[in-house]
């Protein structure tokens, strides 16, 4: 594929992330549907120039396991990168629409991102290092991909401080300021297949109370009305509303450091109550959780684990499963 903009018509709008959003497209001297990623990037034209040198490694992932890529360019002041459409969409999604995803079909889901992660490290010694239930994506033949790999470091790099919010797939060792190694990613993959199985975010609201110094956000209002002068601002109300928006972000950030702490100082979540799962599923998403790296397993060493040789050889059909939905 050559790539222009002007050739992509938009059907609709798919998502949106930290990074952009994304879009269902067609291109159309080949008719082809297309999912394009939209990514607001703040860098020098000689950096964007490097990112797309980097995505173009992307062209060399073929696996049944990683979503497809068609090609990526930049539409001032965006880089835009075109990748195969999924049309059950990501695995986040479909929770919230159905409800908690049936044990079996999460063993699927694990097998393929063990499969994926395999195929990107062994052959391109790729990590992934986003993994989470929005990158796992689902199609009505019953396909299940990741996408989203941390194939540019320019890329990671030039996102990388626009997030507030929700990292919090993060393994206790990164949280800590480790490098990103391909147990990280095993240890959202844990993470993720709880929030799947249950159909929530297997961390409950932060019950922690200890937050001392939370050194670089104003403490209360007071000291946020220092920061911002009435004046400059047009009228009183948009003055309370940019301070209640401040607030908000406080509440955020606080909230994500509690988070932070919770996971790098208390035992790791379980796939539970017990007796709910099959002990294999529960025994699989302990070994992704030890929170120490060194005896985590690779996902290499976990495709041998009981519970995914169940699912290879699991007759379980997502084509009929995703045509329910
Ligand atoms: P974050 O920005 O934190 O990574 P995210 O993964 O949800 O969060 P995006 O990667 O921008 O954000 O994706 C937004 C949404 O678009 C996803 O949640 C997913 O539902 C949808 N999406 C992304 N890629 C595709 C695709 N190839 N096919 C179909 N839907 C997609
Ligand atoms: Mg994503």
């Amino acid at each position: 594929f050559d790539l222009r903009n002007e050739d992509l018509a938009e059907l609709r709008e798919l998502g949106q992330g930290n990074g952009g959003s994304v879009k269902k497209v067609e291109h159309l001297p080949t008719h082809t549907i297309m999912a394009k990623k939209i990514v607001l990037i703040d860098a020098k034209p000689s950096v964007r120039k490097q990112i797309l040198r980097e995505l173009q490694i992307m062209h060399d992932c073929h696996s049944q396991y990683i979503i497809s890529f068609y090609g990526a360019f930049i539409a001032d002041p965006n880089i835009c990168i075109c990748m195969e459409f999924m049309d059950k969409g990501s695995l986040d999604g479909i929770y919230k629409k159905i409800g908690p995803i049936d044990i079996e079909v999460v063993s699927k889901v694990a097998l393929a991102v063990l499969e994926g992660l395999t195929y990107l490290y062994d052959v391109h010694r790729i990590i992934h290092r986003d993994i989470k239930p929005s990158n796992i994506l689902f199609n009505s033949q019953g396909q299940i991909k990741i996408c989203d790999f941390g194939v540019s470091g320019e890329l990671i790099n030039s996102i990388a401080d626009t997030f507030v919010g929700t990292s919090t797939y993060m393994s206790p060792e990164r949280i800590q300021g480790a490098q990103y190694t391909v147990k990280s990613d095993v240890w959202s993959l844990g993470i993720s297949l709880i929030e799947l199985a249950l159909g929530r975010f297997p961390f409950s609201d932060s019950t922690d109370e200890d937050d001392d110094d939370l050194s670089s956000c104003p403490s209360d209002l007071s000291d946020l009305e220092s920061t911002l002068s009435p004046a400059r601002v047009k009228s009183r109300e948009s003055y309370l509303a940019q301070k209640a928006s401040q607030e908000a972000e406080r509440q955020a950030r606080k909230s994500q450091k509690q988070l932070l702490q919770h996971i790098v100082n208390e035992p790791a979540p379980k796939l539970g109550p017990e007796g709910r799962f099959p002990k294999e599923s529960e025994d699989f998403v302990d070994g992704c959780l030890l929170k120490d790296p060194e005896v985590r397993q690779t996902p290499k060493q976990l495709l041998l684990h009981p519970w995914i040789e169940h699912a290879r050889n699991s007759d379980l059909n997502l084509v009929e499963w995703a045509s329910t939905f």
